[in-house]
């Protein structure tokens, strides 16, 4: 076989021909590249503020500059438990530094940090994901859009414990309908993208805290306690290619039934304190996806 038959044997090859199907094709595009950055957790501080202001610039003086910016949550450094002032001045921070350093549209996710679940806040109009959705200006808690050629699907995976004092990962009853009809309504050639703020599936969720958990009992809050039910519909649709994601800090990669759960480290490091958790120094990862459904993902330290 030259390279021209084998060329034309690889583009005969259907999108996937088995969810296993991993090999990128030899003629494949590249669709787009973005950038995710997550974790960021800023506080109106020097060093988060100077250091997200560092990892945007990285951004846009790459070579090959990516179209957008993904980011999976955490966008500040803590509203589940701060009172409104405390809340208010990150979101500006925020803001501020993405104004004075940053040119691209960015897509937000909302992680568990993202969420007043500030106790004494319970009868504010913005408790709960409001104030979050409003501050990333998005339509909705979780949605789903069409670029380049791909299927984008960003979930809110934080549910909060009716008390609001801590969370579960999951999707909701409302929201799994939703993404079971998002599903059914793509086009079954259109590569699809998930990102969720907390991993569906991770294996580094036993070295979270930097030592071996009890490799029988996983936190509820780390990982999607749905990862079953979310492995079987993703078999159902093997369009389903690449899920990113962010909340451990880690830098990792899961490849299973044809689906690449890439977990993307934290532009905050050690949540600002030192820039390594564990072994992940901070950092943001360059995504390209292909047409034919291949990811390919850099993990760059900005610093
Ligand atoms: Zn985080």
């Amino acid at each position: 076989m030259n390279r021209r038959d084998l060329l034309k044997s690889a583009a005969l090859l259907p999108l996937a021909t088995t969810p296993e199907t991993l090999a990128p094709r030899l003629d494949r595009k590249r669709s787009v590249r973005l950038a995710y950055i997550g974790d960021t957790h800023i506080l109106p501080e020097a060093r988060p503020m100077n250091g997200i202001a560092a990892c945007l610039q990285h951004i846009q003086s790459q070579a090959d500059r990516p179209q957008f910016i993904m980011h999976g949550g955490d966008t500040i450094m803590d509203a589940l438990a701060e009172g409104r002032d405390r809340v208010k001045t990150q979101w500006d921070a925020w803001h501020q530094v993405v104004k004075a350093n940053n040119s691209l549209p960015i897509e937000y996710c909302i992680g568990n940090h993202d969420v007043w679940g500030y106790e004494k806040a319970k009868a504010e109009p913005e408790y709960g994901k409001k104030w979050a959705v409003d501050q990333m200006r998005i339509s909705g808690r979780y949605r789903s859009f069409d670029r380049n050629g791909w299927h984008f699907i960003v979930f809110d995976s934080v549910q909060l414990k009716p008390d609001g004092s801590w969370y579960t990962g999951n999707l909701d009853p409302e929201q799994m309908d939703w993404l079971k009809q998002d599903l059914a309504r793509t086009n079954a050639k259109t590569p699809v993208l998930v990102l969720s703020h907390i991993p569906i599936l991770t294996t580094t969720v036993f070295a979270f805290n930097g030592q071996q958990s009890n490799p029988t009992t996983i936190m509820a809050g780390l990982m999607h306690t749905d990862f079953g039910d979310l492995i079987k519909l993703f078999y159902q649709y093997p369009n389903v290619k690449v899920a990113l994601s962010g909340h451990t800090h880690l830098l990792e990669r899961v490849d299973y039934n044809g689906v690449s759960y890439l977990c993307n480290g934290a532009v905050s490091g050690n949540w600002w304190k030192t820039d390594t958790h564990q072994q992940t120094k901070a950092g943001y990862a360059l995504i390209d996806l292909y047409d034919d459904g291949t990811v390919e993902r850099t993990y760059v330290h900005y610093q």
